[in-house]
């Protein structure tokens, strides 16, 4: 870099001294070629001058053999009269260029080779007034004579070119290497900065506009060098934060490598970290060809992986900046499932067991009010026969949520049921409560279902009991029946009390109920929606709760049909 910057510089100023030696020498070249023509012009004047007849012409033979001056007389027609070169060959000069130009009375030096003196000559010629006759008196001059004085000039020239050589290669050698500091400086700067440090580029103000461009580049740095830190900061707090959730995360690329992978899926599979590859990963061919066969679609599905079960959500980015493409987050849910099915089972099992006493206490408490009873005994034993229903309703209720929790139940030949049947039959059922509340139905609409009769009812029986349960008196409730080539679609709206939007979310949990006494007093057992919610999800569909508070509730459900979703 040093060396590149000095011979740079090196040239240049060379490339300009030598320029500067070529125009100088030809500088001192002219101006000794017009000295020496005015040397010439002011000679011919003066020779003039004394010039006053032919009889002097004798007194030029001083200049016979003179090797730098000639003297030529010429006679107007161009014949010679008088030539101080014995050399010289007396031919006509009217063809000479500076004689016509002494004819013509505009003296002018002429430069051009000399056969005679076999060399540049500069020559100059006038008229002059003799006696009784004009003739052109000629003068003539060597160029070489100019070579003394050049011989002068040129050891100072060159003294000066050396002088300059030397003075461009100290310079360029101190510009260089300022030059190069500075550069190395900013260079060392970056190289710091890039090691996660920052090292300011030393600046002194000798040179204010260098000095504001380092100060900029200190500026520069130092904020890069707060960004970098700020960024690792984030990065280390976001690793710890991911390294100390119980999840275990993986973030793939577009070619479905690893980018990041967390402790805990490390340990869950117990596997190594660096690992680039999913299935060295994850080490089950079953688990990686469904995740990777979906990768770059967001959902979830759970997998029996060994004795554990995990939950497995893949969420697709399509992020190029960060080159991650999908998120897989799994979730050891071994425990919660335990859990679940504990309490499954232990609901299946306490519902199992009271069933057969509470259909006996029913059985009794009915014969007992066949008998002669006296007033007060007969309504005790009509309320606690009135009480065994309810819990034996509850009770089919829990057996049947338990059921479809299991998986058990499940109708393997659906049947196609016509759903606007369904819901008349369930209508005559309610007919006695309905006629008490004075309330009123509308089926729209028709639909056809291939599903077990039963479930089907089920859904049909809840959604239209609470909307008698839960409505005014005089209300109506509205049933709208779709089918289309996809999907088949039950709307049961009411006219009734309505549910705050808060608790919507809650509904289909059990036994959750928004007034629990006006529940009990319609003899709900609060596992209605629940049944509802389980028998849509075991045929693959939604169950949607719209509601406004004292205006009314709309319940949909919707089945997809040939599994299009
Ligand atoms: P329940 O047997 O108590 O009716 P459900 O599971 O069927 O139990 O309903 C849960 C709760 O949702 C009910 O207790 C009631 O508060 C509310 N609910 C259900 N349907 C309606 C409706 N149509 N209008 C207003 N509230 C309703």
């Amino acid at each position: 870099m040093k060396r590149k910057l000095f011979f740079r510089f090196f040239t240049v100023t060379l490339a300009s001294t030598l320029l500067m030696f070529i125009f100088g020498f030809l500088a001192v070249r002219l101006n000794t070629q017009k000295v020496m023509t005015e040397r010439l012009v002011e000679e011919t004047k003066i020779v003039a001058l004394l010039l006053n007849d032919r009889s002097e012409f004798d007194e030029f033979k001083v200049y016979e053999g003179n090797d730098k001056f000639r003297v030529t007389i010429i006679a107007l027609d161009g014949e010679v009269l008088l030539e101080s070169d014995t050399r010289d060959i007396l031919e006509n000069h009217k063809d000479r260029p500076e004689f016509q130009n002494a004819l013509n009375d505009q003296p002018k030096t002429v430069k051009r080779y000399s056969e005679t003196f076999g060399c540049e000559m500069i020559y100059y010629a006038m008229k002059v007034e003799l006696d009784n006759e004009t003739v052109v008196l000629r003068l003539a001059l060597r160029s070489s004579e100019m070579t003394p004085y050049l011989a002068v000039a040129l050891p100072l020239l060159v003294l000066v070119l050396v002088f300059a050589i030397i003075l461009s290669i100290v310079i360029s050698r101190f510009i260089s290497a300022g030059i190069s500091s500075k550069i190395t400086a900013v260079g060392d700067s970056l190289k710091s900065l890039n090691k996660g440090e920052y090292a300011p580029i030393k600046a002194d103000g000798s040179e204010p506009e260098f000095y504001s461009v380092l100060c900029e580049i200190n500026e520069l740095n130092e904020n890069t060098h707060a960004h970098i830190l700020e960024t690792e900061r984030e990065r280390t707090k976001l690793n710890k934060v991911l390294e100390s959730i119980s999840q275990g995360i993986i973030a793939v690329n577009s070619k479905c490598e690893i980018v990041f992978a967390n402790k805990s899926v490390v340990s869950m599979f117990n596997s190594s970290a660096n690992n680039k590859i999913l299935l060295d990963l994850i080490k089950d061919i079953d688990l990686y060809n469904k995740i990777s066969s979906d990768i770059f679609e967001s959902h979830s599905f759970e997998y029996k992986y060994g004795e554990r079960d995990l939950s497995i959500t893949i969420r697709a980015l399509f992020d190029d900046d960060i080159k991650i493409s999908s998120i897989i987050i799994i979730t050891d849910i071994s425990n919660e499932r335990l859990v679940a099915r504990q309490k499954s089972e232990f609901f299946a099992n306490a519902s199992h067991e009271l069933k057969t006493p509470i259909t006996v206490m029913q059985g009794l408490s009915e014969l007992l009010l066949d008998e002669d009873l006296s007033d007060s005994a007969k309504k005790r034993i009509e309320r606690i026969h009135k009480e065994s229903l309810r819990l034996g309703s509850l009770i089919s209720d829990m057996l049947k949520l338990s059921k479809l929790e299991k998986g058990e139940d499940v109708d393997t030949t659906p049947v196609n049921v016509n759903l606007g049947n369904i819901f008349l039959e369930v209508f005559d059922e309610l007919s006695e409560k309905m006629a008490e509340k004075r309330i009123s139905y509308t089926i729209n609409g028709e639909a056809n279902i291939s599903i077990d009769p039963r479930k089907i009812y089920e859904v049909a029986e809840n959604l239209s009991s609470n909307a008698v349960n839960y409505n005014k008196e005089g209300g109506k409730i509205t049933v709208d029946l779709l089918e289309n080539d996809s999907l088949v679609k039950i709307s049961v709206s009411d006219t009734g009390i309505g549910i705050d939007k808060k608790h919507i979310p809650m509904l289909c949990q059990r036994f959750y109920r928004v007034d629990k006494s006006r529940s009990k007093k319609t003899g709900g057992t609060g596992l209605g929606l629940a049944i509802v919610k389980h028998i849509c999800a075991l045929y693959g569909g939604t169950l949607e709760i719209e509601s406004e508070l004292d205006v009314g509730s709309t319940f949909t459900v919707t089945f997809y049909k040939k599994n299009e979703k």
